[in-house]
């Protein structure tokens, strides 16, 4: 029987991941589910306990057993007091004490973060920014996430809410974001905002089908000029705002994750081609910035969160 199993949760927009890992990095378990499109804070609740019980049954082990319970979330929240204050996705807008409220049920200990956060972590620990001390991580998805990673620490910001890349306003201009703001850069470089932009010019019925974000790639790739230029517009967003975090943070590592990316290299080359161009020249000249795509998929925010448990360095706000 492993000595140490933790139980990890990343709540995202779209699915949830359940993960059981023992203390060799051994995955015992791990399930995915579809995330409600409204949840209340007590349905959440009740679904981590009764999933986490269910995936330590199916492993054989008692309840009793669990080293550490941690929940990552697509959610705006305070990592030190473990409140989620804003999870669109869930349709939750008033603070929700969600880590005491878990911790009830537990006798192990219970972490809360934010899944970018986590994700920067998992991509520090095991994945392609291995070994360097200032980094940020982006995906872009469906929205836009952001993670630091500063002098060799998660940097949160005085409430927790630090490194919301996707809500920087490079340049847009007129388009509501998510969040309740103006032109952000999800509202202009997400894969939600490239479809977005694609079913206001074009009828999708007459396209025979839904209009998805990769179809505006395919259109662009064969030289439809409206295609073009919501890409370009999409991807000059992108690069200007990380290109202004370059020069803001002198990081020597930018990771880009999400499905946007995913198996696009001419992308990501083209994102590489003008942060170089737009930063401040020392920051990308004499010390290097690597920008490179994420190792881990969609697992980052778990392993981020399985690194953080087993860490008590990083553990500390
Ligand atoms: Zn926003």
């Amino acid at each position: 029987m492993p000595d140490q199993v933790y139980c990890v949760f990343d709540i995202g927009g779209t699915k949830i991941l359940l993960y059981l890992i023992d203390g060799a990095k051994r995955v015992l378990h791990k399930e995915r589910f579809p995330t409600p499109a409204q949840c209340t804070p007590e349905q959440m609740i009740e679904f981590i306990n009764r999933s986490a019980a269910a995936s330590l049954a199916r492993a054989g082990l008692p309840s009793t057993d669990l080293a550490g319970l941690g929940i990552c979330i697509a959610a705006l929240l305070d990592y030190e007091k473990g409140v989620v204050h804003q999870s669109p996705n869930l349709g939750w807008y008033a603070a929700v004490p969600l880590r005491e409220m878990l911790q009830q049920s537990w006798n192990c200990p219970v972490y809360l973060d934010n899944d970018a956060n986590a994700a920067v972590l998992g991509e520090v620990a095991y994945g392609a920014a291995r070994g360097h001390r200032n980094a940020i991580y982006i995906t872009i998805s469906t929205g836009i996430g952001g993670g630091l990673y500063l002098d060799g620490k998660v940097f949160r910001g005085s409430g927790g809410f630090a490194g919301e890349v996707g809500h920087i306003k490079p340049f847009g201009q007129g388009r509501r974001c998510g969040c309740g703001g103006m032109d952000c850069l999800e509202a202009w470089a997400s894969g939600g905002a490239i479809a977005r932009m694609a079913k206001e010019l074009w009828d999708e019925k007459e396209q025979g089908g839904t209009i998805t974000t990769a179809w505006v790639f395919d259109q662009a790739q064969g030289g439809n000029p409206l295609a073009r230029s919501i890409i370009e517009q999409a991807l000059q967003n992108i690069s200007t705002g990380l290109a202004n975090l370059v020069t803001l943070l002198n990081p020597s590592c930018l990771v880009i994750g999400g499905g946007v990316v995913a198996s696009r290299e001419d992308f990501l080359e083209q994102i590489r081609a003008r942060v170089y161009e737009l930063a401040v020249a020392p920051a990308v000249h004499i010390s290097t910035v690597e920008i490179k795509a994420a190792q881990l998929g969609s697992e980052a925010g778990i392993w981020g969160l399985y690194y953080l448990m087993r860490c008590p360095d990083e553990q500390r706000a």
